[in-house]
């Protein structure tokens, strides 16, 4: 991926560890590249919780020793958060902390909910003042307004009123809970860490503090952690499973388990099912980095070319949406990518990328990878083509911004220069997972797994807006 699509949020939550706010800030860095506009920690001592959070990274946020020192518990949830263009605001940064009749509460969001202008336009109409632009708070709102008594009957009031995708992590000074959507939209994952439970988008967070890995959260399950243990519940069910299949192709690390499947597996497979589909002679493959690297590698496998690194990226710019300003977007392909020369002259290469949002970048590369020396340029694409907003937490806000919207195979392959261009199927694409009818495809194909809102246009909202936990 070199462009357009931006990440989820990353969310990470433990319970039982006295070093709790500092294993967070470990696993909110695993979890890096699901958001980088602003990070936060709030943490429980038993009694009260506390917090601190920020724009920027997570090195930028927690940028001294007494930071993390001042958040002393034995419990915490943590947020990356990359939000919508125009939104960057301290305001929004998550976890969001509030006071209310039942005490204290924090909350950390990883989806969009596609109710959220509804319910947000119906609590306003009631009286009910928001300081966010986040759908988030509207689920605080929620428990806060819930008739019921309990902590864990308001959350889980406040839940079965929402529709889209959400991973929850809620802290109270006694309990940490974390909660899916009925669909499985976004990933969430239980683990544990000695006598500590774990929870997080994925298990990369997992690894970097020796957490291990237990189960995936389940789609529509409440997970209650509190000294007395854990128990489970169910939210009411909406139909089917709809798991986004993009945290596969592209969002989640390689080296994380989700939905109980090891990305790096599932990504190869696509590289394989994409060379079995779209074969080419070549003299080599190379691939899109980082991003694309493991597809690529199942496509020299499976079409037994030598998988190269042809492209080199600067990693100290980061990715052109590490900051949704207009001006960042269009940030010189140049600064991130560079060929190596001796690799791709008088080469036919094989480029493989995991999606095309609007191929302008794309076709810079292949222009640079052009001017390295290569005699032909084949570009395959380890996904179908997206053709489709994404409601459920991806920033594919407008069809109009996406190529293949309106261009087709071969018009794409134009606009981009290559001498030849394939995508793979939606089958085969599906073929690489298990109990595949239990993922969301609606950006490829256009069936959502949900009704969605009609003339959506998420930077156009204005004072309505709201900013998706994307
Ligand atoms: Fe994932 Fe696409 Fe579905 Fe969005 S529309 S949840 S990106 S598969």
């Amino acid at each position: 991926m070199t462009e357009g699509l931006h990440e989820s949020c990353g969310v990470f939550g433990i319970f039982g560890d006295e070093h709790a706010a500092e294993k967070t800030y470990l696993g909110l860095y695993a979890l890096q590249h699901r958001g980088q506009e602003s990070a936060g920690i709030s943490v429980s001592d038993g009694h009260v919780l506390s917090i601190h959070k920020g724009m920027g990274l997570v090195r930028t946020v927690f940028n001294s020793h007494e930071i993390l020192r001042s958040l002393k518990g034995f419990a915490a949830i943590g947020h990356n958060r990359y939000s919508t263009e125009g939104e960057s605001k301290t305001i929004n940064a998550q976890p969001l902390l509030i006071q209310f009749r039942g005490g204290q509460i924090a909350g950390v969001h990883n989806g969009n909910l596609v109710n959220a202008l509804e319910l947000r336009k119906r609590m306003e109409n009631t009286g009910s003042i928001f300081q966010t632009t986040s759908d988030s708070e509207i689920v605080l709102h929620l428990i806060a307004r819930s008739e019921e008594q309990e902590i864990v009957e308001m959350i889980y009031d406040a839940l079965k009123r929402l529709d889209g995708a959400f991973s929850f992590l809620f802290l109270t000074p006694e309990r940490l809970i974390a909660a899916r959507d009925p669909y499985g939209f976004r990933p969430l994952c239980l683990g544990r860490s000695g006598d500590a439970v774990v929870v997080a988008s994925e298990t990369c967070a997992f690894d970097i503090i020796g957490a291990q890995y237990t189960r995936s959260i389940e789609p529509g399950e409440i997970v209650v952690v509190s000294s007395s243990g854990i128990e489970s519940r169910m939210l009411p069910t909406r139909g089917k499973n709809a798991m986004c299949i993009f945290e596969y192709i592209y969002f989640s690390r390689p080296d994380s388990i989700i939905f109980n499947d090891k990305v790096d597996k599932i990504r190869r497979r696509l590289g394989k099912t994409l060379a079995r589909e779209a074969p080419v002679e070549a003299d080599i493959v190379i691939a899109i980095p980082d991003s694309a690297n493991t597809a690529a590698l199942g496509y020299a496998q499976a079409s037994n070319l030598r998988f190269e690194i042809g492209l080199i990226r600067n990693h100290y710019v980061g990715r052109t949406f590490i900051d949704p300003e207009q001006g960042m977007r269009d940030i010189d392909v140049k600064v991130k990518f560079n060929p190596v020369t001796g690799v791709l002259n008088n080469k036919r290469v094989v480029v493989v990328d995991d999606s095309i949002v609007r191929g302008t970048t794309l076709r810079q590369l292949v222009k640079i990878i052009r001017g390295a020396g290569a005699k032909e340029v084949h570009v395959r694409i380890s996904s179908p083509p997206v053709i489709s907003p994404c409601y459920y937490g991806i920033d594919i806000s407008r069809s109009g911004e996406l190529i293949a919207s309106s261009k087709s195979v071969d018009e794409i392959c134009n606009f981009i220069g290559a001498d030849s261009l394939a995508y793979l199927s939606v089958e085969g694409m599906l073929g690489t997972v298990s109990e595949s009818n239990s993922f969301c495809t609606a950006c490829f194909t256009g069936r959502y797994p949900t009704p969605v809102p009609q003339n959506y246009d998420k930077m156009q909202l204005g004072m309505n807006k709201i900013n998706r936990c994307v």
